[in-house]
């Protein structure tokens, strides 16, 4: 009895989009296909390690691929875990997977639908980008009939009964009349060993052609290499291996920055391959905590857990990896795994050999390391604040934009160029280690304006512009480097005056202190605790500053913009003396302490430093009308 349905809209949607696809990609269907049917058989393989009576006699996996040139017909056949009529009609009928929806949406606001599919796993539906029949055949060990679900697309598909006695799912697919090449061996050998090399499943093919006159004894021969990758020698192993194996792993179709194959005996047995991504990968689920991450598990080679989230640390999700151990027991399951104290010792040796490879990448790969760094270096600063026994090694291998070289750097690269300038720099030569100088900000323009980094300019002493939001929060867990201490040239702890304009300060801070302190009551005690001179500003004539352990303007900004209700942080003025501005207040002071130009001299100053921080006034009239009587 056939039974009708019709496709959901989305499904619908991609169909429609997939059959009028003129993408030339179209080979993707069989690795789409092929991955169906491994994963299938993959789960057949660990409900029989609890079920055991679940693989009868049916034990060999394969997937067996057929071929009819004279008809056009495709058959591909697993004896994995079936598909009962509902599971067909939620997996096949329906689109499930939220990329799947996410790619959807990518294609409605882009006009590069070609060249999206060929990165994305749309999985079973791109088998009508060169079928114009495809059916699917379905059997259970429990059932006595099978299923068949049969669709020419035309926005429905039927489901009958069908006759399949061996466990597993057979998919005929009747190829268009124009992609009849498919139907040929040569084609399929190609594709197979060009996508799904290894899948870790026989590929079984029958070798010998048709004869056009006889019809000569065709047997079953593996085409694909099933012997693990982990488990071959390096030295047998070429790039393009590596990077397909790392696309099976990762659905990223693009060259991983790169990869790390060893083994260990030590305390655990483990092989593992990993792979350190170098482009976004378009899938977006790499880099999102929230979704599934971790290596694929084999035990004895078996494959128990998808994602293995318990080996890996979570800033580390975008790594792709299998690891291969013997240590563990077959059955194990992911409650398991948390309370097995040889886990801990494979996450700690990995993520070490994880972070000793980004160190030789950082070296020695610089340019591509970079565009990791792009990708995935805000996540890698994440775990900074998080990994308190890691962070000076993560902290090594991220790059903070640099004043003097206008350009992304390391740490060390600071401190290698503080070394070779510290003669003219002795000032910043200090036993107990260098100054490593930064300014958080919202971006670089914004930092650049700060009023102290003339000053650094002009000594040559290079300044960290930080602008990543997560910035604020390392630095304040960081503290030092190798023992060199972190300092934001917004507070008042650095100085890089000499003896002579320290003795200068002083006497200056005497002669000013009234005019200081007018100063403080008429901007507010509330805003400023307290107006001084200073030599660290270079052309500027004044600058807002705070002190080690006070909220710094920038985590001011954020945790407003955070929601959170906290008042104006109070601060420091700095006024440079010898700027003709401040000269002229100084007179006004002189002349005439309670006049209203005086009063609008020194407010037009603290606005003025505001203003240099990206702060909004409280009120802008006020400010206009000060400028525009000093104009008049
Ligand atoms: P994906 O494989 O990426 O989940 P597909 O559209 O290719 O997406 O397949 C949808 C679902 O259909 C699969 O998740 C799986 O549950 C089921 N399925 C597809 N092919 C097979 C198969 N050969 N055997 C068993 N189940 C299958």
């Amino acid at each position: 009895m056939k039974k009708q349905f019709t496709f959901e809209a989305e499904t619908e949607r991609l169909l429609e989009l997939l059959t009028h696809s003129i993408y030339s990609n179209k080979e993707i269907f069989l690795r789409e296909l092929i991955s169906n049917a491994s994963d299938a058989i993959d789960k057949a393989r660990i409900k029989s390690l609890t079920d055991t009576q679940y693989l009868a006699e049916d034990t060999q996996f394969q997937i067996k691929i057929d071929a009819d040139n004279k008809n056009n017909i495709i058959t591909i056949e697993d004896n994995g875990i079936w598909m009962t009529q509902e599971e067909v009609i939620k997996n096949i009928g329906t689109i499930a997977k939220s990329w799947t929806k996410d790619f959807l949406e990518k294609i409605k606001e882009s006009k590069e639908e070609n060249h999206l599919i060929g990165q994305f796993w749309v999985g079973f539906y791109s088998v009508f980008m060169v079928a114009e029949k495809v059916e699917l055949e379905t059997k259970s060990n429990d059932s006595e009939n099978s299923i068949v679900w049969t669709s020419e697309w035309k926005w429905s598909y039927e489901i009958a009964a069908g006759e399949k006695k061996s466990r597993g799912t057979i998919i005929k697919i009747f190829l268009k009349p124009e992609e009849k090449e498919y139907a040929e061996n040569w084609k399929l050998k190609e594709l197979i060993k060009k996508h799904s090399n290894y899948i870790g499943v026989p590929i079984m093919m029958k070798e010998i052609e048709n004869d056009s006159n006889k019809e000569k004894e065709r047997t079953w021969e593996q085409i694909n290499e099933t012997r693990a990758i982990w488990n071959k020698n390096k030295s047998e192993i070429k790039d393009e291996e590596y990077n397909e194996f790392y696309s099976s792993l990762s659905y990223d179709f693009q060259k991983p920055l790169s990869h790390i194959h060893f083994s260990t005996e030590w305390m655990v047995s483990y092989k593992s391959i990993l792979f350190i991504p170098q482009e976004k990968n378009i899938f977006g689920g790499n880099d999102d905590p929230s979704k599934e991450y971790g290596p694929k598990l084999f035990v004895q080679n078996v494959l128990i857990l998808e994602k293995a989230r318990d080996l890996l640390p979570v800033w580390l999700r975008f790594i792709s990896w299998v690891v291969q151990t013997s240590d563990l027991p077959l059955n194990i399951s992911r409650e398991m795994l948390q309370s097995n104290n040889n886990l801990e010792k494979i996450k700690k040796g990995l993520t070490k050999k994880i972070i000793e490879k980004l160190r030789s990448e950082l070296k020695d790969n610089q340019e591509n390391y970079n565009i990791f760094l792009q990708n995935y270096g805000k996540t890698l600063k994440e775990w900074i604040y998080y990994e308190m026994e890691l962070k000076e090694d993560i902290a090594g291998v991220v790059k903070f934009h640099s004043l003097l070289e206008n350009k992304d750097i390391t740490l060390d690269e600071y401190l290698e160029k503080v070394k070779s300038t510290s003669s003219e720099n002795e000032q910043n030569e200090k036993k107990e280690g260098k100054n490593i100088y930064y300014i958080t900000a919202k971006n670089i323009s914004e930092a650049k304006a700060n009023p102290y980094i003339d000053q650094f300019q002009k000594k040559n002493i290079d300044v960290l512009l930080l602008t990543d939001t997560i910035d604020e929060w390392i630095v304040g867990t960081l503290h030092q480097y190798k023992e060199n201490k972190l300092i934001s040239i917004t507070t008042s702890d650095w100085e890089l005056e000499n003896e002579e304009e320290k003795k200068d300060i002083e006497e200056k801070t005497k002669e000013f202190k009234d005019v200081f302190e007018l100063m403080k009551n008429t901007i507010g005690s509330d805003k400023i605790e307290k107006v001084q001179v200073t030599k660290r500003l270079w052309e500027n004539i004044w600058a807002l500053t705070t002190k080690e352990g006070w909220l710094t303007p920038q985590m001011e900004k954020i945790m407003k913009a955070m929601g959170q209700n906290i008042p104006h942080q109070k601060r420091i003025l700095e006024i440079n003396p010898e700027s003709k501005i401040a000269k002229l207040i100084f007179e006004e002071f002189k002349k005439d302490l309670k006049s209203d130009k005086l009063k609008n001299m020194i407010l037009y100053v603290y606005e003025q430093a505001l203003l240099l921080e990206w702060w909004e006034l409280e009120d802008y009239r006020w400010f206009i009308n000060r400028v525009n009587t000093f104009i008049q």
